[in-house]
Parts: C-alpha cells; structure tokens; sequence
C-alpha cells in the first residue's frame, strides 16, 4: 500500500477505516523511520540535544491518567484549587508538582456539568495534553473518532455508553498544536465524604476527555 508523503494531514476526506499510521505494522515502521529522521534533523540543527528529545520521551512515559485523576480529585475536594484549575491550570497544576511544557501547547481545563458536557477531540491528529494524561489511545488518533465526534458527538458519546439528556448541551473542543484540553467531569453523586485518593479512584481517562462520565463510587465497590 503506499504512504502518503504527508499522513494526517490535507486528507481528502474519503472515509476509509485503515487510517494511515494507525494499525499497520509496516505503517509504524514507516513512522518510527521517519520520528528518528526528523530526530537526527532537530539534533544536526542545532535545535536541541538527543538529552533534551530523551527528556522529553520520558516526561510523557513517566504521565498516565493518573496523574489527571490526582487533580480532579483535588479540584472535587476542594473548591479554591478547582476555581484556580479552571482559571489558571498552569499554577494549580504547579502546585500539586506537575509542570506544563515551558511553550506551546496550552493547557485549558473546562468543567463538565448537568448542563454541559465537554467532548475533546482532535480532528486533525492526535493533540492530548500528555503533559498531564500520557499517551493517548488508540481510538482518539483514528480517523472514525476524529471525524464522528464533530459531527454526532452525541452518537459517539452514547457509543462509548454515556447517554446525554437532550436537557445536556454538548460542546465539541478541538485540540491543537497550541491549545489542549482536560475536562474535569462531574464530580459522581454519593461521592460526598470519600477521601481525595477514594475519589481519584473514580476518575477515568475517558472521563478526563469527556467520552464518559467518571465511575460511580458503587462501581468500585465503594459506595
Ligand atoms: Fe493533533
């Protein structure tokens, strides 16, 4: 099969289910040829070192959603850190030792209520706020999610099993290069008096990118 020479990106908008890059061994030969091609580029350049481009491949491997579900939980338990996340996330998040990338790209976290429901996607790639969840997963980079959730947000929402009241505004935020997303769920009923680490429990990764809502304190035996 061939490759186009810029995958991802100027697609001709056809809806094929083998996404370039996505699934295919032979692809991610093809991808980890080219991220080590433009390694050596970055490095022959002068932009940074090969210590700087390990650092970095390893501040994202050390960040999984649990590190997400830590300040949800503290901004469930406690009010002034939420306002301060929502306001300001760079400063809440320094506070809890979590550090965003010095540039680009922007954290904004934004709340899910009984009103609004936030869905993140990114429709062009794959842009995530790593710095604070890792790697994302596969279906968020596929070509099906990234389109389906513009057009029928709802549809895909209930797909993963969260069906929204049409009382429910749905908003669809679409990542860049400059700008991520974190949604803080809404925080389960019955959850009231659980411990911060109790409520980190129910925050998923899922509900961190607003496909779902965070688990019931039942589900996890705790309710
Ligand atoms: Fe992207």
């Amino acid at each position: 099969m061939t490759i186009p020479e810029t995958p991802g990106r100027g697609h001709d908008g056809h809806d094929h289910e083998d996404h370039p890059g996505m699934a295919h061994d032979e692809e991610m030969g093809y991808y980890a040829l080219r991220a080590r091609a433009m390694e050596a580029l970055l490095v022959e350049k002068g932009i940074c070192s090969p210590d700087e481009i390990q650092g970095m491949v390893d501040r994202v491997e050390a960040r999984s959603p649990a590190d997400g579900a830590r300040v949800v939980a503290r901004a469930w338990a406690d009010p002034e850190f939420k306002a301060l996340l929502l306001s300001d996330p760079e400063a809440a998040l320094a506070q809890l030792g979590y550090s965003l990338p010095e540039t680009t790209p922007k954290l904004d976290v934004v709340e899910n209520t009984d009103k609004l429901h936030h869905l993140v996607v990114c429709t062009l790639c794959s842009c995530y706020p790593r710095a604070l969840l890792g790697r994302p997963p596969d279906w968020y980079k596929s070509l099906a999610y990234r389109s389906r959730a513009v057009v029928d947000p709802r549809g895909v929402i209930s797909e993963f099993g969260l069906d929204l009241g049409d009382e429910v505004e749905v908003r669809v935020l679409d990542s860049t290069a400059d700008l991520r997303y974190l949604v803080l769920p809404r925080r389960p009923k019955g959850s009231e008096g659980m411990s911060e680490e109790q409520l980190a429990e129910l925050v998923t990764r899922d509900s961190m990118i607003g496909v779902a809502n965070a688990r019931s304190p039942q589900a996890v035996g705790a309710g």
